[in-house]
C-alpha cells in the first residue's frame, strides 16, 4: 500500500514556477498542475492537505554549518553579545560556580563591544579560573583564548615556535599571552571534544529544532569520524529529521569508510560528500588572507593556513577518493590561491566547493569564470559583519558578498549560515540576500545593486544547494523530486521572507511530517 498525499488550496512554488496543486507518493513528487489535473492523478484513499491560502516551497537547505560545534556551543559557556571585556570574567565566574569541575569551554566572544577593540588575553580568565582548563573561542571559531593551565598541559612556552598555518599570541617579552589563532587551535581541540563528545540525544534535539524553521537538509563540515558515527546511528533508527550531507575534516578523512552505501541504506538521509579544509582565517580576528593590508591594521594582511603545494594535494587526494573538496577561502588572496589549486584539477563527481568566497574583486573574475566551483556563501554575514567596511575600507568592501554580480556571471551560489558563527535560520539569510541591510540599516556591503530577487534568494537555499550536492532531485518540487517541502503562512515568496521563521506552518521531509506548528486557541 502506497502512501499518497495531495496539497491543494494554495500555491506551490516548485523552485522555478508556480502551480495549484501537488501530489506526493512514497516520498516523491508524482504529479503537479491544476487542482483538477492532480485530483485525476490521485489514487483512491489519498490523504488531503488543505493549504488555506498558504504557499508550499521546496524544503530549505543550509549547505554549510557544523552540527557538532552547534551542539557544543549550546552546551558550553555562551559569550555572545559582550559589551565590555570585564563581562568575560563575570560570565566565567557564574559558569564556574554552576559547573564546579572539568574543563570550561565557551564560544562567541568578539571585540566589537570593547572600548579599546583589543582581544582578551589569559589575564582576563586567570583571575577567575586558574586551576582547570579554560578555552574560550572567538565567535568565528578562528581564534581562542586559554588560561595558563591549558598552556602548561599543551606545553607552550616562550620558546615554542608557531605551528605551520597558526600562531600563538605573545606579550611584549615573548611569553604566551593565551591567544591562539588558526591551526594553533588544533592543540586545544581535545578540551572541547573531551568536554562535549557527540551526543545522539542532543544532536537529535538540535536537528528537530531546525525542522521547525523549514529546514529539510543540511551540509555539515569538518565532520569527525565520531560525529559521523552518531549521525549514522540516528539515520538507521529513522531519527534524523533533517537530511545530512557530510564533508569530513580533511586531516581525518582517510579514517572513514565513506562508501555511498549510506545513501542506499538510509533512504538518502545521510551521506558523505567531501572533505573540508581551510586556506585562511576570518575577517573578525583579521586572519583572512588579503592581497592588500587591513584598512584598520595596516601592518597585517592576514595569512594563508595552507601552502600552494598542500592545497593542490587536498584537491587531488579528495577527488581521487571520489569526493569533493570544500575549501574555506574568505580573503581575496586565499580565494585566488584556492582557484589556482582547483584550476585544471581532475574531474570530480560534482562541482568543487569554495566555502565563503567573501571578497571577490574583479581581478579574480577570469580564473573564477574558468574554474566555476560552487560558491557556498553566507548571506547572513551581510548583517553580522556590519563592521567589515572598517576592516576593508569602503572601496574594497564593495566587492564583499557580491551575490548579484556572481549570479549574473552564471556562478552557482549556495546559501548557508556557517552556524555556530551565525544562527541556523535560513530566513535571516533570505532577508539579507534580498534587502542587503539588517532592519537597522547595518550592512557589510549595503550596495542595493547586489540584492537578489526573492526567487533567486530561495534558489540559493533550495535548488542551487541540491545541484551543489549533485542531487538534482533535492531542493526542487518538480515531478520525481524528493518530497521535501515547507508549508508557509504567506501568499507569496516576498511576504514569506518578510514574516521570516514565523511563516513556517509545517515541514515535510521525504513525504513525512517533521514539524507542524501547534494551533493557538481560536485559530
Ligand atoms: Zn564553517
Amino acid at each position: 500500500m502506497t502512501e499518497a498525499r495531495r496539497f491543494t488550496g494554495g500555491r506551490i512554488f516548485t523552485g522555478r514556477r508556480f502551480v495549484e496543486a501537488l501530489l506526493v507518493e512514497d516520498g516523491r513528487v508524482v504529479s503537479l498542475g491544476s487542482e483538477e489535473e492532480v485530483a485525476r492523478a490521485s489514487p483512491a484513499g489519498c490523504e488531503g492537505e488543505d493549504l488555506s491560502g498558504g504557499l508550499v516551497a521546496p524544503g530549505l537547505v543550509d549547505a554549510h554549518l557544523h552540527v557538532a560545534e552547534v551542539v557544543r556551543a549550546e552546551q558550553g559557556l555562551p559569550l555572545e553579545g559582550l559589551r565590555a571585556r570585564e563581562e568575560i570574567g563575570e560570565r566565567l565566574q557564574r559558569w564556574a560556580e554552576m559547573h564546579p569541575a572539568g574543563p570550561i569551554v565557551g564560544r562567541g566572544w568578539s571585540v566589537e563591544g570593547f572600548s579599546d577593540g583589543e582581544e582578551p588575553t589569559r589575564r582576563d580568565i586567570e583571575s577567575v579560573v586558574a586551576d582547570r582548563p579554560v578555552v574560550l573561542y572567538h565567535v568565528s571559531g578562528h581564534a581562542a583564548i586559554v588560561n595558563g593551565y591549558v598552556l602548561d598541559v599543551v606545553g607552550i612556552t616562550a620558546g615554542s615556535p608557531d605551528p605551520p598555518g597558526g600562531r600563538w599570541g605573545r606579550g611584549p617579552d615573548g611569553t604566551p599571552n593565551g591567544r591562539l589563532y588558526e591551526r594553533a587551535l588544533g592543540a586545544v581541540a581535545r578540551f572541547s571534544s573531551g568536554a562535549y563528545p557527540p551526543d545522539p540525544r542532543a544532536i537529535g534535539r538540535t536537528l528537530r529544532s531546525w525542522a521547525a524553521l523549514g529546514v529539510t537538509t543540511v551540509g555539515t563540515l569538518n565532520t569527525d569520524p565520531e560525529e559521523l558515527e552518531v549521525l549514522a546511528t540516528l539515520a538507521k533508527s529513522g531519527d534524523l529529521p533533517v537530511r545530512v550531507r557530510a564533508y569530513l575534516r580533511y586531516a581525518r578523512f582517510s579514517e572513514v569508510d565513506f562508501g555511498r552505501r549510506l545513501d542506499a541504506a538510509e533512504g538518502g538521509l545521510l551521506s558523505v560528500r567531501g572533505t573540508k579544509s581551510f586556506a585562511d582565517g576570518a575577517f573578525g580576528p583579521r586572519t583572512a588572507w588579503l592581497s592588500q593590508p587591513y584598512a584598520d591594521r595596516p601592518d597585517s594582511a592576514g595569512d594563508s593556513t595552507l601552502g600552494a603545494a598542500e592545497l593542490a594535494e587536498v584537491v587531488e587526494r579528495t577527488v581521487s577518493a571520489g569526493l569533493v573538496p570544500a575549501v574555506h577561502a574568505i580573503g581575496d588572496r586565499a580565494l585566488g590561491a584556492v582557484l589556482h589549486a582547483m584550476d585544471g584539477a581532475s574531474p570530480a563527481p560534482t562541482p568543487l566547493r569554495v566555502e565563503h568566497a567573501a571578497l571577490v574583486p574583479p581581478e579574480l573574475y577570469s580564473v573564477l569564470d574558468r574554474v566555476r566551483p560552487a560558491l557556498v556563501v553566507q548571506p547572513g554575514f551581510v548583517w553580522s559583519d556590519g563592521w567589515l567596511r572598517a576592516r576593508l575600507g569602503p572601496e574594497r568592501a564593495r566587492f564583499a558578498y557580491p551575490f548579484r554580480t556572481l549570479t549574473e556571471r552564471g556562478h552557482l551560489l549556495i546559501g548557508s549560515s556557517d552556524a555556530p558563527y551565525d544562527p541556523v535560520d535560513p530566513w535571516r539569510g533570505l532577508a539579507a540576500a534580498v534587502h542587503r541591510t539588517d532592519p537597522e540599516g547595518r550592512s557589510a556591503n549595503p550596495d542595493p545593486g547586489e540584492s537578489l530577487s526573492e526567487e533567486q534568494a530561495f534558489q540559493l537555499y533550495t535548488s542551487n544547494a541540491g545541484r551543489g550536492f549533485g542531487e538534482a532531485d533535492l531542493g526542487t518540487l518538480e515531478v520525481g523530486a524528493r518530497a521535501d517541502l515547507v508549508v508557509l503562512d504567506a501568499p507569496d515568496l516576498g511576504r514569506a521572507i518578510d514574516r521570516g521563521r514565523s511563516a513556517v506552518r509545517a515541514t515535510w521531509r521525504g513525504g513525512e511530517l517533521t514539524y507542524r506548528r501547534e494551533r493557538k486557541a481560536g485559530e
